[in-house]
């Protein structure tokens, strides 16, 4: 039933905004879904109608919707100090003290963090850093990365560049910087016709040097990749890619940075995921999980050696002349220390490292379903991906539309998750149960059943 609050929020939805990622003249017909308060892993929409959010909003609410720690550490900063900068050697509090935890957090040769409000501000700014540093090294032509098809960085003008997504390209004029896509690690899509997961690893990584090789070493700065891919359909590389990356990068001195917008914090069943696949990134990017999205808020952690270089050359070639007024806000990062302090005394990492197994068998069950072609994921980050033909792995035509259909039965029978065109994906809070993860995996056999 539809309220009077639903009806008239409605109305002035589709006559007032503009939606990411939303067909706009489809969304005048059929209006907002309307999300009106949070409790746990569920949402509950303006007519009251219960979901489990097993997106985890997008991919990012670790502590459930409704933490009273971290609205309590948002109203305690505001009532101290609501804002301030940190350009030209101010500081405060809670920045410093975040700072300190993610230094602490993350692997240990990487203590130096910047701050930025999204993960895509990060990615450009992670572009800039890396462009000022070979600036700095006096090697103006180091400027191109290295990426990845189906990528995702975001969609300002220069992580939008990295992001390896037609659809995010097309009509958008980008990639306006100077980068080089290789082939995704996905096995089950690009592997070919023969071809072993090892041969296909070996494959990739030949195609990365022979890449490194045509374009000149002198010319290529970095290499970013998300350890697990999320956005463009969570795909798990093979064992021994990142590694086999990890030491092109070093061979050809490009520097490495672990896109761990999605994967960070635990997502994986371990801290970061560039320890999950076994490597060590120059630099990290964080967001999302970082403050579970009660606040905007990423931050870059990186290396001494290139935070020295920046360092010891600010005078050289001028200060480092980037930074947003909100860079380190007082309140984000307040939530943020919050957060982390809850993610390890509840040891949700822990969490999602025995949860994994429940939840990605409970999953593999529908490998055998007519629709399913693959289902893959690691830790609380899965997927299913529904093809036309199962031999020939053949996707429906128009790509898309089941997926729809499916994300839509999944509203009915009360599950958010993503249709990223016709795969499915589940990144649900980690705090979920094994009760949770057992009923998410039972509604993802229904949808399955009814799309069918
Ligand atoms: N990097 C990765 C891996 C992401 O998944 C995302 C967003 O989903 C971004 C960057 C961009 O983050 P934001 O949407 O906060 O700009």
């Amino acid at each position: 039933m539809t309220t009077p609050l639903s009806n008239s929020l409605h109305i002035a939805d589709i006559s007032t905004t503009l939606h990411p990622y939303t067909d706009a003249r489809k969304h005048e017909k059929q209006g907002p879904i309307v999300i009106d308060r949070g409790e746990g892993i569920h949402v509950y929409d303006s007519n009251g109608k219960k979901y489990i959010e097993a997106l985890s909003g997008l991919w990012s609410v670790a502590v459930g919707f409704n933490e009273q720690r971290l609205c309590d550490a948002a109203m305690a900063q505001m009532q101290k100090l609501p804002y301030y900068h940190t350009f030209a050697h101010k500081s405060h509090e809670p920045s410093i003290r975040l700072a300190e935890k993610l230094v602490e957090m993350t692997p240990e040769h990487l203590t130096r963090v910047f701050y930025t409000s999204s993960g895509s501000e990060a990615n450009d700014t992670v572009v800039k850093m890396v462009w000022f540093y070979n600036n700095a090294l006096g090697r103006p032509e180091k400027k191109k990365f290295l990426a990845r098809e189906k990528a995702y960085h975001g969609i300002t003008v220069a992580s939008g560049s990295l992001t390896g997504l037609p659809y995010n390209h097309k009509h958008f004029d980008l990639p306006a910087i100077p980068v080089v896509h290789l082939t995704c690690p996905h096995f089950y899509r690009f592997g070919q016709d023969g071809e072993t997961e090892a041969e296909f690893t070996q494959r990739l990584l030949a195609e990365a040097e022979e890449t490194i090789l045509r374009e000149g070493p002198e010319t290529i700065a970095a290499f970013i990749g998300e350890p697990v891919m999320g956005a463009g359909g969570v795909m798990v590389p093979p064992e021994g890619y990142w590694p086999g990356i990890e030491a092109l990068c070093r061979k050809y001195d490009i520097l490495l940075v672990s896109d761990e917008v999605i994967n960070g914090f635990g997502r994986l069943g371990t801290t970061f995921g560039c320890e999950k696949m076994g490597f060590k990134p120059d630099i990290l990017v964080t967001s999302k999980q970082l403050t579970s999205s009660y606040m905007p808020l990423a931050a870059i952690v990186f290396s001494e050696a290139v935070y020295d270089v920046i360092a010891d050359n600010t005078h050289a070639i001028g200060t480092f002349g980037h930074g947003y007024t909100a860079t380190g806000h007082p309140v984000a990062t307040a939530v943020g220390l919050e957060n982390l302090k809850i993610i390890e005394e509840r040891d949700l990492i822990g969490n999602a490292a025995r949860l994994s197994g429940p939840f990605q068998e409970g999953l593999r069950k529908y490998a055998d379903h007519p629709l399913v072609g693959e289902v893959r994921g690691t830790g609380l980050i899965a997927a299913l991906e529904m093809v036309a033909d199962k031999e020939t792995k053949r996707p429906f035509d128009p790509v898309g539309k089941l997926g729809g259909k499916a994300f839509e039965i999944g509203h009915e029978e009360g599950l958010i998750c993503r249709n990223l065109g016709d795969t499915l994906a589940l990144c649900p809070p980690l705090i979920i149960t094994e009760d949770d993860a057992a009923e998410i995996v039972r509604i993802m056999g229904v949808i399955l059943d009814r799309t069918l």
